[in-house]
């Protein structure tokens, strides 16, 4: 096992793989912007280092800056932590040349998921049903706009390195593909450094159910089951909720083996979700695959009573999983809400600040992961993310109770944050049915 550890990362999600280590009693090493210099998570570490200025691509995007961080503190491994660098295929490729391990799978596995495009090729390979769509990428807009009459409308054009909801485009008609083909284009190449666009049939008022897997280097690879994750804004979760509460058991199996089977394929190794979407009638696509640790992985901690970080620590470290999938259970129900420092009134603005009073929920079935305090400030060059709340208990109903009873206890002063529209998604009778789309949000929340 790894002695000391260097975590590539900031906010809870940092301090999250200190929590890891420090009970694997493996010595951790954190990074810092100037900006993060009084973050809490420096002060669980073992050392820190300041690897730069405040925005992103001089600190926490900048490769020489963490790889001279881990050769000055003669770390063994780095744990990339979710965005910056974690499914960046040159990073691990760095890493390993240095003789530092990667937390997380190969660059070669990187690269084949982290282009959406290939990997749906993958699944289609396999026999794995992805939504119905352009063969390869988009060669120009009046080609795509031939494929899309060919497809019908309404589609979705999408970028091949996409994330993070963007360089997403719905196009309902001719003139909206053109314009969206332009806007998705610009955007992919803005955000993603590449334009290279694909085209899908917009499925309509679908749930998003992504799975959970683990792989050893040994060619093991399970399922830990799944997340609905179909509460999303801008086609970004905010809750994430373990199991789904429409899933019945056959075709649970049937998605989860197809999820083993899509990790297996591409040499997959450490944790990684494979993503589908389930449309009214029960029929399921593959979207994509993700190589990092999500943000919504408590949902699968929580019901599955495993810890995925530690997971992930061991295989790096290669050693084989001990369970096999017969022997994962499930217990009871959990629901992530995601914490923004953002406007749901305006349009979920950010709303970067000084927090004045914070007091975080607790008591039975409550989870807090959070990096936020009394008197920090949320700095707009990060993600609005400021905590995430975690709820575990026997049924949906209950956990649902335990969530409002959790966000009503919740004080951050100062901010605007989405606890208010939370507090209203959980109260709505169609939530509270499981009756959600991942058009919900807009439907009955926009402003
Ligand atoms: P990203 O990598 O940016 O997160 P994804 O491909 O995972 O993008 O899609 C994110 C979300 O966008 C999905 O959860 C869903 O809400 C929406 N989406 C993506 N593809 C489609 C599609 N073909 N039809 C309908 N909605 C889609």
């Amino acid at each position: 096992m790894f002695s000391r550890i260097l975590i590539a990362n900031r906010g809870e999600i940092a301090l999250r793989v200190i929590r890891a280590c420090k009970e694997m009693g493996i010595e951790t090493v954190a990074v810092y912007s100037e900006r993060d210099a009084d973050a809490i998570y420096l002060r669980y570490a073992d050392e820190t280092v300041c690897i730069g200025p405040s925005p992103s691509h001089s600190s926490y995007l900048d490769i020489p800056r963490i790889i001279s961080a881990a050769e000055i503190t003669d770390v063994e491994a780095i744990h990339p932590g979710y965005g910056f660098l974690a499914e960046n295929p040159h990073f691990a490729e760095v890493c390993r040349s240095c003789g530092i391990e990667f937390i997380g799978p190969s660059g070669e596995a990187i690269k084949l998921v982290g282009d959406k495009s290939r990997a749906r090729e993958l699944a289609r390979s396999l026999g794995v049903p992805i939504v119905p769509g352009s063969k390869n990428t988009l060669d120009g807009e009046n080609k795509a706009l031939k494929i899309a009459q060919g497809i019908g409308f309404p589609v979705i054009i999408k970028a091949a390195m996409g994330g993070g909801g963007r360089g997403m485009r719905v196009a309902h008609n001719d003139i909206s593909l053109i314009n969206g083909y332009l806007a998705a284009r610009a955007e992919a190449a803005a955000a993603f450094n590449d334009s290279t666009l694909y085209l899908e049939k917009y499925i309509e008022r679908p749930r998003h159910v992504e799975f959970q897997i683990l792989a050893d280097r040994e060619g093991n690879v399970i399922h830990l089951g799944e997340r609905d994750c179909s509460l999303q804004r801008r086609h970004q979760k905010l809750i994430e909720e373990s199991p789904c509460p429409i899933l019945e058991e056959d075709l649970r199996r049937k998605m989860g083996d197809d999820a083993v089977k899509i990790a297996r394929a591409a040499g997959y190794t450490g944790a990684g979700t494979v993503e589908f979407l389930l449309d009214p009638d029960l029929k399921y696509y593959f979207i994509e695959m993700n190589a990092r640790i999500q943000v919504e992985h408590p949902v699968t901690e929580m019901v599955t009573g495993l810890d995925l970080v530690k997971e992930q620590i061991k295989i790096a470290a290669g050693q084989k999983l001990k369970l096999k999938q017969e022997d994962v259970t499930f217990d009871g129900v959990s629901i992530e809400c995601r914490i923004n420092a953002e406007d749901p009134a305006e349009n979920f603005k950010p709303s970067p600040g000084k927090i004045g009073v914070c007091f975080p929920p607790g008591g039975i079935g409550v989870r807090v992961d959070t990096h936020i305090y009394s008197g920090f400030t949320i700095s707009s060059h990060y993600d609005s993310l400021i905590a995430k709340v975690i709820v575990h208990r026997k049924t949906r109903g209950s956990a649902i109770r335990c969530m409002r009873r959790a966000l009503d206890e919740f004080v951050i002063e100062g901010i605007k944050t989405t606890i208010p529209m939370l507090q209203d998604v959980l109260s709505h009778l169609h939530f509270i049915r499981g009756e959600v789309n991942t058009g919900f949000i807009e439907e009955y929340f926009s402003t």
